[in-house]
């Protein structure tokens, strides 16, 4: 059957035909044959650069050997116990080494489960309700953050979703990226009940949107002087700026962390960690209540691992950051040869061009050319190149990349930007 078969008879049997819902490609995705390294092979007979990397967890490319190896070493010896294995204690001797932040680590199964955890925890440890979110900000498919952008400070959070009591979003309050000022006004009108801010310290579901200098720092000390909760969603930054994430290229330490996608190598995980004094009220340390069966997954435990030695003893980080920089500044050249007013945003090995100006917050990204840029992803998608669909989803680099990939790249970008 061919991609376009497979997707009519998906509509009949999937909402949208997908299982989530940006994977929906018009006029219908291509269904993947195999991948490996940098290359994606769809049924049709079709290869791709993939930069859209499962959307942030492959850094070190498809199939990596290193991985697989331990997958299978894993699947070897069964793969679900219902009872604790010595990776658990490993994995979370790995974080505890590189996050500051972290003394104490919950394994769940999804980024989703692990801010749905940290807002539970930071609301039981506080004994406060509220909780603010940055506009744009994606922390996952639950309820108290699928939140409507607000259209100022200070708003109640409406939910974005069918099926969300407002009830449950009217804890919800948002704030605008890079605006300390905004920020300050919101915890003001909430004072006593606000327990956490949730943010991604460099957001990664609108493109890739910086930090200011001293933002970070900012929001900190903020949070620590009217006592509020700082939770980053690392969720995509985590392992990918560096081994430590965001919170160690930024040299921002804040109370709880989420970590997610790379830190199960590609396999299905999350994580939420923080000091011992707030994850002691974690079940069945304290009366914050979180399980699940699928907890502490031996096999995504195993794929972590194996993803952080590769990291580490291959110094992964150096070598992609600084495929990241070559890209970006290539970009950028294309687009100032190209005299288009178009911003090459990214760190690391995120990168992205918005179709408009300079972006600063979520505001900013809703002004760029959405529709422009679909029709580049489909040129790009003929000539071979996978990008994200979206002009809101981040573009990742891996390890498995090459010179040659990066050239053929930078060649399509070339025909294909307008
Ligand atoms: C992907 C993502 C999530 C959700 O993770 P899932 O594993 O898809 O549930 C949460 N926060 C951020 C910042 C993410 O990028």
């Amino acid at each position: 059957m061919s991609s376009e078969e497979l997707f009519n008879e998906a509509q009949r049997l999937l909402p949208g035909g997908v299982s989530s819902p940006v994977r929906a490609i018009k006029p219908y995705p291509f269904y993947v044959k195999s991948a490996q390294g940098s290359r994606i092979v769809d049924i049709d007979g079709n290869e791709y650069i993939d930069y859209c990397m499962g959307y942030g967890p492959l850094i070190l490319g498809h199939a990596h050997p290193a991985i697989k190896m331990a997958v299978i070493g894993q699947l070897d010896k069964g793969w679900l116990y219902g009872t604790p294995i010595e990776q658990e204690v490993a994995l979370a001797k790995e974080i505890a080494r590189y996050y500051k932040s972290i003394e104490m680590v919950r394994f769940v199964n999804t980024g989703t489960e692990a801010t749905m955890s940290a807002i539970r925890i930071a609301r039981g440890f506080t004994e406060r309700n509220k909780i603010i979110k940055i506009e744009g900000g994606f922390h996952g498919a639950h309820d108290a953050v699928l939140v409507k952008a607000g259209s100022g400070a200070a708003t109640m959070g409406m939910p974005s979703s069918l099926g969300v009591p407002p009830e449950f979003t009217k804890h919800t309050l948002q704030a605008p990226f890079n605006n300390i000022g905004a920020l300050s006004q919101v915890i003001d009108k909430f004072k006593e009940d606000v327990a956490a801010i949730i943010m991604e310290p460099v957001m990664g579901n609108v493109g890739p949107i910086l930090p200011e200098d001293g933002y970070l720092q900012e929001v900190r000390a903020l949070t620590k002087e009217r006592d509020i909760l700082l939770i980053f969603d690392e969720v995509i930054t985590g392992f990918r700026l560096t081994v430590g994430g965001a919170q160690e290229y930024y040299n921002v330490t804040p109370d709880i962390t989420t970590l997610g996608k790379i830190l199960g190598g590609g396999l299905p995980i999350g994580a939420v960690g923080g000091r011992r004094e707030i994850m002691e009220y974690v079940s069945p340390a304290g009366k914050v209540y979180q399980a699940g069966t699928f907890n502490g997954n031996p096999v995504s435990l195993t794929a972590g691992l194996a993803t952080i030695e590769v990291l580490r003893s291959e110094n992964v980080h150096e070598k992609l950051n600084d495929a990241g920089d070559s890209l970006r500044t290539q970009l950028r050249d294309l687009v100032t040869d190209k005299g288009l007013d178009y911003a090459v945003a990214g760190i690391g090995s995120m990168f992205k061009i918005f179709f408009g100006g300079e972006v600063r917050n979520y505001q900013g990204a809703l002004k760029c050319d959405k529709d422009g840029y679909e029709q580049f992803f489909h040129r790009m998608h003929k000539d071979g190149v996978f990008l994200p669909p979206s002009q809101f989803e981040t573009n990742f680099l891996s390890y498995a990349h090459t010179q040659e990939d990066i050239k053929r790249t930078i060649d399509a970008y070339e025909v294909n930007l307008s």
